[in-house]
């Protein structure tokens, strides 16, 4: 039986491995997605006692809330489930953070969701001129009228947190961290510890690199969002992949593979609450669950964080 961690300041109470959902519905993200092998992921890993689920508006222009919803109310299970979303961007292609588009957003969100409250709402990407403590004020009133139930941003620097929070208002933050890429640690974690900030990182997996299923030669089709990635290009790829392939023998160890190992050492760490990493397919989704039990004891934790100083 997992234990529950709760989210940042909130009353959210969830799985400390979640699911996101871009690859449900996220059309413009990656190709040929089959909505129904979507739909039925989703419902599939809620059974399992996934309950944290991040969607966007973003992701397919509103399909992957449209079809994350459709299995939340095929599941029968809307309490169980921590419904997280997020929004920001305009129709035009920009993005807005303006009180009234917010409050908007929020709305046309719920709709495609089919729901009546959200449980966790996150102003997406910053835009250029709204002050952040109005952006997230208005996220506050929406709070105080039971329509989300916790207040997140994601993609903002760390100026723009500040300023968001100014009156504590931040539950949670949404930001890129991975083994690859662990700035955050340096930056974020210190102000979210502090605060009492939910962290929860986003590309886990580093789009899948980390789970340590891909050789030097792998190659991505063209519309896929890796094609063009720079982690993915030639000799740098080559490189990540033989310091995934390090990560083997330790996960042997613990009869873990890499991804599951990878989930478990997030999950460690003080200052993250939950990961959601994407998935497409029912049986990744149950693979990753598993690191939710799992213990590594300290000197693998500094042995990991070694081999990606
Ligand atoms: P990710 O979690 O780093 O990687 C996901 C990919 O890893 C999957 O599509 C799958 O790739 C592979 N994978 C997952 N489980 C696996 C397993 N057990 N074994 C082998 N491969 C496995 O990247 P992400 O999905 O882009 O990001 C995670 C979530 O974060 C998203 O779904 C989204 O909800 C959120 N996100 C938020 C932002 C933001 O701006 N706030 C940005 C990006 C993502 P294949 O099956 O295709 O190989």
């Amino acid at each position: 039986m997992v234990s529950k961690v709760t989210l940042g300041k909130t009353d959210l109470s969830i799985n400390p491995i979640g699911l996101g959902t871009n690859a449900v519905g996220g059309h413009n993200i990656y190709p040929n997605l089959d909505e129904q092998q979507g739909v039925d992921m989703v419902k599939a890993a809620i059974d399992r006692g996934v309950d944290f689920l991040d969607t966007a508006y973003a992701y397919g222009n509103g399909r992957s809330e449209e079809l994350v919803g459709q299995a939340i109310a095929e599941s029968g299970k809307r309490q169980e489930v921590v419904l997280a979303t997020k929004g920001a961007h305009t129709d035009d292609g920009g993005k807005s953070n303006r009180p009234e588009f917010l409050k908007q957003a929020v709305d046309n969100s719920l709709k495609r969701l089919g729901l009546d409250y959200i449980d966790l709402y996150y102003i997406h990407f910053p835009d250029e001129d709204t002050p952040k403590y109005e952006a997230v004020g208005a996220l506050q009133e929406l709070k105080e009228a039971g329509k989300i139930r916790a207040v997140g941003v994601s993609n903002f620097s760390m100026d723009q947190l500040k300023e968001a929070n100014q009156d504590g208002y931040v539950d949670v933050i949404q930001e890129h961290y991975n083994l690859f890429e662990r700035e955050a640690e340096e930056t974020y974690f210190p102000y979210v510890k502090e605060q009492g900030i939910g962290f929860v990182p986003f590309f886990p997996f580093a789009s899948g690199l980390l789970a340590g299923k891909y050789e030097e030669d792998t190659t991505f089709p063209e519309g896929d969002l890796r094609h063009q990635k720079p982690e993915f290009q030639g000799e740098k790829f080559k490189e990540n992949v033989r310091k995934v392939n390090e990560l083997k023998p330790i996960a042997d160890s613990y009869g873990l593979d890499t991804a599951q190992l990878v989930l478990a050492y997030y999950i460690h760490q003080e200052a993250i609450d939950a990961v959601i990493p994407g998935a497409k397919r029912k049986d990744q989704v149950f693979h990753n669950n598993k690191a939710a039990d799992v213990t590594l004891d300290q000197a693998t934790i500094t042995r990991i964080s070694q081999l990606f100083s």
